[in-house]
């Protein structure tokens, strides 16, 4: 976007000495890439894309720091695109890899990646019919083939093996609990400092993952911060989650849950079966109608049937933990579109989870008009998305070209997170055998960091630092 390589932020040729910097996730919670830099290498943790308001979009056009030939490695936490969807742009603009990732997160962006580039080729093409571009044509940020392309890039690796991914720099991936594959990767490098990346962290009561693996030691930890001023109420997210539920199937009504594709929608089923077990659920229809939803549920199948060990043990014991007994998978769109003749009660998950897009919009066109049903809101709902112009009352939604009354009710259950909340976080970097030198706070909104930060510095004694976009630090 009128940006060109004269406009490459200067970053000093490889320095004499270990520095790390701070290209995104730095006081915002997407495009997470932190670059560390050693006499001999440079290798770039999370390639992540901005998400959100149009000023962080932005952020995606612009070129890389560094020459993607020059970086040494990717070392990718999970699967997120905020951590993952910036690695087929970075191949495009000439990284040759490798990108150095868990099992699980290597195959998980084999269906997130393409799926990412899919609709950022979507975006043009609908940029170029309403004019609104920079580009003529209008141009995606990479295609859903740069997007597969960059696949072959990846190596997997094991848990808890250390792997050496340059001249005297070393990685080891730690379960991080937080969607499957997610690590918090060690970086070390010989006779020099470590740094511990927590990646996204987890909360300890997943269903499906164990709880986060204890923090390394190391000199220096990166942390998230996402809910690093606010805590979960879980006593109430399953209590209203099967009371909306139950109150909609009495009157005969259908349920619609926006959800994201990857983990949300394994956690719904998950719950839904053990409601529908302990009664405070009727034993209802559930359909899953997302392609996506559906490839990512194999994936945590087969981990749990192979007894993953990031996966809580013993799950597979009593057939399949996703299954209510009343599961419908719509995988093609003809099936898709049967969902529209099933009455109620009925409960219909699909993606996106935001409502900004995907089969989602078909089902809330066909029942929002309808004041039986229900829309459970389960996640974050982000500012100018529908999912939001949900929660706050709007009357009338557009979608799909056509303005859709809304009568159904509408249900916030925001306590389904995948993220630790302040206090999950604060007692995870408890646990450290040893404390670090410093830690620096990212991947939140300014004021949750600055919490997170404070509650550090005063709960655990050490020393904490919110850094800023783009900051350079050196290493112990
Ligand atoms: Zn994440």
């Amino acid at each position: 976007m009128g940006t060109g390589q004269n406009c490459r932020m200067v970053v000093p040729a490889r320095p004499p000495v270990r520095v790390l910097s701070f290209h995104g996730a730095a006081r915002t919670v997407t495009g997470s890439r932190f670059l560390i830099e050693t006499p001999e290498a440079r290798v770039l943790v999370d390639c992540g894309l901005f998400q959100g308001l149009a000023e962080l979009r932005r952020r995606n056009w612009k070129p890389f720091p560094v020459e993607p030939s020059d970086l040494t490695a990717v070392l990718l936490t999970h699967a997120h695109v905020d951590h993952s969807g910036w690695i087929p742009r970075l191949a495009a603009e000439g990284f040759g890899g490798p990108v150095h990732a868990t099992h699980n997160t290597a195959d998980l962006c084999g269906i997130v990646l393409p799926d990412s580039g899919r609709l950022h080729e979507e975006e043009a093409t609908y940029a170029g019919r309403h004019g609104y571009s920079r580009h003529t044509p209008p141009l995606p940020l990479y295609t859903e083939d740069q997007a597969r392309a960059s696949l072959a890039l990846f190596e997997a690796h094991d848990w808890d093996t250390q792997v050496e991914v340059a001249i005297g720099v070393w990685a080891l991936f730690r379960p991080a609990g937080h969607i499957l594959g997610a690590a918090q990767i060690l970086v070390e490098t010989d006779e020099g400092p470590s740094v511990l990346f927590s990646g996204d962290l987890g909360r300890p009561n997943h269903p499906v993952l164990r709880e986060p693996a204890a923090p390394a030691s190391a000199d220096v930890y990166v942390v998230e911060s996402t809910y690093g001023d606010r805590l979960h109420d879980d006593a109430r997210t399953l209590e209203r989650f099967a009371s909306a539920i139950a109150a909609t199937a009495a009157r005969g009504g259908v349920v619609v849950i926006p959800a994201f594709a990857v983990d949300r929608t394994e956690v719904l089923l998950f719950h839904l079966r053990e409601l529908m077990r302990d009664g405070a659920v009727p034993e209802i229809p559930v359909v899953v109608d997302s392609p996506m939803a559906l490839s990512a549920l194999s994936l945590y199948r087969h981990a749990i049937a192979t007894d993953a060990a990031e996966c809580r043990p013993g799950l597979h014991v009593d057939g399949d933990p996703f299954d209510p007994g009343t599961l419908h998978e719509a995988h093609d769109v003809a099936a898709s579109k049967r969902v529209n003749e099933m009455s109620g009660p009925l409960v219909v998950i699909s993606a996106s989870g935001m409502a900004t897009g995907g089969r989602v919009l078909h089902h809330l066109s066909r029942r929002l008009g309808d004041s039986r049903n229900t829309v459970l809101l389960v996640g974050y709902q982000a500012a100018g998305t529908r999912g939001r112009r949900l929660l706050e009352g709007e009357r009338m939604l557009k979608m799909l070209g056509r303005y859709v009354p809304v009568r159904a009710e509408i249900v916030d259950v925001p306590g389904f997170s995948v993220h630790a909340d302040a206090d999950d976080l604060v007692a995870w970097l408890a646990r450290a055998g040893t404390p670090p030198r410093i830690v620096y706070v990212v991947h939140g909104e300014p004021a949750a960091s600055e919490a997170l930060r404070a509650r550090i510095e005063s709960e655990l004694g050490w020393a904490a630092v919110v850094p800023g976009p783009g900051e350079r630090v050196l290493l112990p």
